[in-house]
């Protein structure tokens, strides 16, 4: 799949149906020690940040996969969970 296809196939990426993100470490701890959570209603400039960068990071080649409701994807030394209010498929 090209980017526009992988960015086209996920769910719509709206405040709304983001409860938190994560943006932390690769292969480390993710209870918060290594990273942070931000949740929509505390910090949405924040979310809004975490999902330009998820954007750039599909454009760079680094596609996200799902897990339940969360959506993860590497890029260089950092990790990043885009947590949705419903589950995904
Ligand atoms: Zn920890």
């Amino acid at each position: 799949m090209t980017p526009e296809e992988i960015l086209k196939n996920l769910p719509p990426l709206t405040l709304e149906s983001i409860e938190q993100v994560y943006v932390g470490k690769v292969n480390s701890c993710t209870c918060g020690c290594k990273g942070k959570y931000t949740l929509t209603s505390e910090d949405p400039k924040a979310v809004k940040k975490v999902i330009r960068k998820l954007k750039s990071c599909v454009a760079q080649g680094s596609f996200p996969w799902v897990e339940g409701k969360v959506l993860i994807w590497a890029y260089r030394e950092y990790l990043y969970r885009v947590f949705f209010v419903k589950e995904l498929v």
